[in-house]
């Protein structure tokens, strides 16, 4: 803060102002590509660790491509279209998009069976219209919504749970399955199986990046999946980079594992 005087500091801060100048520009720079379509989705593949690696699924992974800077990663513009409100029209782009790349593998036979994971901001979760819109495109293009995945946050349990727990039922009853991104992370992990019917738990990629030489992190691990086991859900690890982690993961009894160790993500055509 600048020094104003004898009375210590003004209420003007150049670098906050600075701050929030840039962050407006970016919110005007992102709604501004939502309408000239500069995003797109990358998949990373996600393999068994019980069938010798194959490929059971992928997650989507939003990019901004922009016309100078090229390809930008999600954490520099998701927090930004969340705190604006943006992300409710961006995530809905990524649904039909997703929805849309599910439809075009439909016709190849070792593609078909893929299941598309797809991350979901709380705010456009908890937004009237989310269950309503997903089922018009589901409808639109015609897809067994068994294929769709739903990857929901921490945050999820913060605001009204009733309300959250009604449309995951909605989801569920749609054949929709749903799993918890980064668990272990937030707070009241463990409330969400007590509340909600969850289909896997993906264990976040801090646990798993040292989990061959850290004991904390081993046990850690080790007991999302033996709690996941214990309520029959899937349990997949993110961000596995080496044979190590994945031999590990395996005698652990996990289910899956996505990382750059097999696959990084990549444009839809390159699969
Ligand atoms: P996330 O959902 O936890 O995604 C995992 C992140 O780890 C991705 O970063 C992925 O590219 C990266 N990753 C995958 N394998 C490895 C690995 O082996 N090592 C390392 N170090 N990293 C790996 P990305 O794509 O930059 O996405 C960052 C975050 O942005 C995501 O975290 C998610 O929270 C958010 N995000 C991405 N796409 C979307 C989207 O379509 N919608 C929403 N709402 N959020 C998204
Ligand atoms: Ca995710
Ligand atoms: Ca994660
Ligand atoms: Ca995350």
């Amino acid at each position: 803060a600048k020094k104003n005087g004898k009375n210590g500091f003004s209420f003007f801060d150049p670098k906050l102002q600075e701050e929030i100048i840039e962050k407006a520009k970016l919110t005007d720079r992102i709604r501004h590509s939502i309408e000239h379509k500069e995003f797109s989705l990358y998949y990373q593949a996600q393999y068994s660790l019980e069938e010798e690696k194959k490929i059971i699924g992928l997650e989507a992974l939003v990019r901004w491509i922009h016309p100078t800077k090229g390809v930008i990663s999600p954490s520099s513009f998701i927090p930004v279209a969340e705190e604006s409100g943006l992300i409710i029209k961006l995530g809905n782009w990524i649904l039909e998009e997703a929805v849309k790349q599910l439809k075009s593998w439909e016709n190849e036979q070792s593609k078909k069976n893929w299941r598309l994971s797809v991350n979901v901001s709380i705010r456009q979760f908890e937004t009237d219209v989310f269950i309503q819109t997903l089922k018009a495109i589901l409808d639109t293009y015609n897809i067994n919504p068994k294929l769709l995945r739903l990857e929901l946050t921490e945050n999820l349990l913060i605001g009204n749970i009733d309300r959250a727990l009604e449309k995951i039922f909605q989801l569920k009853n749609m054949g929709i399955s749903i799993s918890i991104d980064d668990f272990g992370t937030g707070y009241s992990s463990l409330a969400y199986l007590k509340a909600l019917p969850i289909d896997e738990l993906k264990i976040d990629q801090s646990f798993i990046c040292d989990i061959v030489n850290n004991k904390n992190d081993e046990i850690i691990t080790q007991t999302i999946i033996s709690i996941g086991q214990k309520f029959g859900l899937d349990i997949i690890a993110e961000g596995v980079e080496t044979q190590e982690q994945v031999t590990k993961l395996m005698m652990m009894g996990c289910n899956y594992f996505q990382g750059y160790f097999l696959h990084k993500p990549a444009k839809a055509e390159l699969f």
